[in-house]
């Protein structure tokens, strides 16, 4: 989609920190960290929330992103210490870009429950 800012990232339209990516996703440094290491890791496909990665397609890019994900945890040294995987979805999630997106979040105690 043109106009979705998390695609024109992921065709390198416009800049990014990559941290890692591979064919059919990316995960780049969020652009106002709320822990020092915030990334976020999204599909190259548009798809607008975990919503709509369904069927047998979908439910496997979901588990291909995990594990992505915490691979990516890995490469940045957070294992010891743990950190949080989480996908807001939609408006009571507080989803503010509408591209399916993991926050990668550790380097800090983080607290539960969330706000
Ligand atoms: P959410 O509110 O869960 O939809 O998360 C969207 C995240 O995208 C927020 O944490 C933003 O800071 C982040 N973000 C928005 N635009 C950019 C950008 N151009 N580069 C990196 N992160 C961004």
């Amino acid at each position: 989609m043109t106009d979705c800012i998390f695609c024109r990232i992921a065709q390198g339209e416009i800049p990014a920190s990559i941290v890692e990516r591979n064919r059919e996703m990316v995960a780049f440094r969020d652009i106002q960290p709320q822990a020092p290491t915030h990334v976020l890791v999204i599909p190259v496909q548009h798809l607008g929330s975990v919503r709509d990665a369904t069927g047998t397609d979908g439910e496997a890019l979901l588990g291909r992103m995990l594990a992505f994900t915490s691979r990516v945890a890995s490469s940045l040294s957070l294992d010891e210490d743990g950190y949080r995987i989480v996908t807001n979805t939609g408006h009571h999630g507080g989803q503010s870009v509408d591209h399916l997106h993991f926050h990668l979040l550790g380097g800090r105690q983080l607290h539960w429950p969330p706000g």
